[in-house]
């Protein structure tokens, strides 16, 4: 028997169709975009090689020419590879930032609370009450600094308070993307009961997903009635405790004082349960929750750290701005060298003023900081170019079909309660199987600045109906890319939400 003479398979002549899937594919790691020199070390090809391949899928490209990714990725996979996006110098600068702590490492930190409410309800007043009261009678003393949060020290336990209390300012946060708060105060005027804001207020801290503590404050007033204040709860569904609900509900004076001692205790009480944790041995990160322009002292900020421990001469990056930490003083104007998890401190050294809640992280290499920081510049610069877009209705349906979305959160404003009825009995109707409504907030007037901070934080559309927007309230919408609907007639409101 002759042997069948075995053929050598033929030598590749022809470029392989550059779509064909390859078995097995090895991965590659590579900084895009990238020039065909670059690439071709990368692959250990010959340029002129590399070249001949990219001319014959019909690119004609020089060696310093910089290819997209689309087409790296077909090169590559002919030679046997997938690539891999190397992770940008932001990435790996911030990489230790986003290592999990083991428990074993957690320690147990402050909760840190906000006041929300009413306006004149009583918000900054029992601040400044606990912080009269509390601050100096603490081990440190002293006069107290206004550097937009304070630090409580108490038998059972510490709690940091925000300075700037309101829904804006805690939701204006979160579209920065840090919610600091752990617990909501909730300040209820006890001769005024549940007004528009109290609502927005509950609506906002809901959204974020933080728990409410009410203070129905102001008990020293003749016409204050507690329980009208805790029936109007329990119809908002924050039935206070001892009426068979879960809300702890705490009656105040700011100005007698009184309740307040039991207010903090509920607050240590509520922070037990939550068991709020962080690592004081790591680099620190946090939230910028103040920043000016001092005289004597450059750009100063207040920063809150959330996790790890910040230590002077440390370097940090807070938004487009980097520095070294060089003062680093409390909320008693006490100078300190170091502040741990939940800690506020005052710092300068930063080489500007950051935006009110940014996100700061410690970075080692102080060269690595000032390059992300000049980076995050160029890209706020170019961003500006580009307009921001948030979610649209337009969007949705494709978002929806590629099933990213499965909930539409919105957000009403009617002019009448009986109008906000008509439209909700209208979504109702048109509910679907895959996808849900979820109304965050409603409320009657127009559309305000406060709508468009919770959408923008919660990724919301905003519908309005027989109502218009506030002139800032669509400035900011505009900026922000947020979808602002108005409506005069339902069905054309339900249309476009079908
Ligand atoms: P905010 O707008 O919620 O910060 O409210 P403020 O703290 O500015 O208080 C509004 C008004 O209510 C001020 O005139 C306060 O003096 C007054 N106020 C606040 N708390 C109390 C209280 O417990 N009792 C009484 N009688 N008045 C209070």
């Amino acid at each position: 028997i002759i042997p069948k003479k075995v053929e050598k398979p033929p030598i590749e002549q022809k470029p392989l169709p550059l779509e064909q899937p390859a078995v097995a594919l090895k991965t590659l790691e590579l900084n895009l975009p990238i020039t065909v020199k670059d690439l071709a070390i990368k692959l250990q090809e010959k340029p002129s090689f590399l070249i001949k391949t990219l001319m014959s899928s019909g690119l004609m490209a020089g060696i310093n020419q910089t290819l997209e990714e689309s087409i790296v990725a077909k090169v590559c996979q002919k030679y046997g590879y997938q690539i891999k996006k190397a992770p940008g110098q932001e990435e790996l600068a911030l990489r230790v930032h986003q290592e999990i702590d083991k428990g074993e490492l957690l320690q147990l930190r402050p909760p840190i609370v906000t006041f929300m409410g009413h306006v004149d309800h009583g918000k900054t007043s029992l601040l400044d009450a606990i912080r009269k009261t509390k601050v100096a009678e603490s081990e440190y003393g002293g006069i107290t600094q206004h550097i937009g949060a304070y630090k409580v020290v108490l038998p059972r336990g510490e709690i940091t308070f925000l300075d700037t209390p309101g829904h804006e300012a805690f939701t204006a946060m979160r579209a920065r993307g840090a919610g600091v708060t752990d617990i909501v105060v909730l300040v209820v005027a006890a001769d005024d009961g549940i007004m528009p804001q109290t609502q927005e207020a509950i609506d906002h801290a809901r959204a974020a997903g933080v728990p409410i503590i009410v203070a129905i404050n102001k008990v020293d007033k003749p016409q204050a009635d507690i329980d009208r204040v805790k029936k109007q709860l329990t119809e908002l569904n924050l039935t206070a405790e001892d009426w068979g609900g879960k809300t702890i509900t705490v009656p105040v004076s700011a100005k007698t004082g009184q309740g307040i001692d039991n207010l903090l205790e509920m607050i240590i009480l509520e922070a037990q349960m939550l068991e709020l944790k962080a690592n004081p041995k790591r680099p620190a990160r946090g939230v910028v929750i103040e920043a000016k322009l001092s005289k004597g002292r450059g750009p100063v900020a207040t920063l809150l750290v959330q996790n790890g421990t910040l230590h002077l001469g440390e370097v940090i990056i807070a938004d487009k701005y980097y520095g070294k930490m060089k003062g680093m003083y409390n909320d008693r104007g006490q100078s300190v060298t170091s502040a741990p998890p939940s800690f506020p401190v005052e710092v300068s050294g930063l080489s500007g003023i950051p935006g009110v809640g940014e996100q700061f992280f410690v970075i080692e290499d102080e060269k690595v900081a000032r390059e992300l920081a000049l980076k995050r510049q160029e890209n706020k610069r170019q961003q500006q170019i580009k307009a921001v877009k948030r979610i649209s209705l337009e969007d949705l349906h494709s978002q929806i079909q590629e099933g990213k979305i499965k909930e539409l959160k919105l957000i009403l404003k009617a002019d009448v309660q009986g109008s906000l009825e008509a439209i909700k009995e209208t979504l109702n109707k048109l509910q679907s199987q895959e996808i849900k409504w979820n109304i965050i907030h409603e409320g009657m007037g127009s559309i305000n600045t406060s709508d468009v901070i919770l959408a923008i934080a919660s990724d919301a559309l905003i519908l309005g109906f027989h109502v218009d927007a506030e002139e800032g309230a669509k400035e900011l919408g505009a900026k922000e890319g947020t979808d602002i609907r108005t409506y005069n007639i339902i069905y054309e409101l339900a249309n476009d939400i079908k």
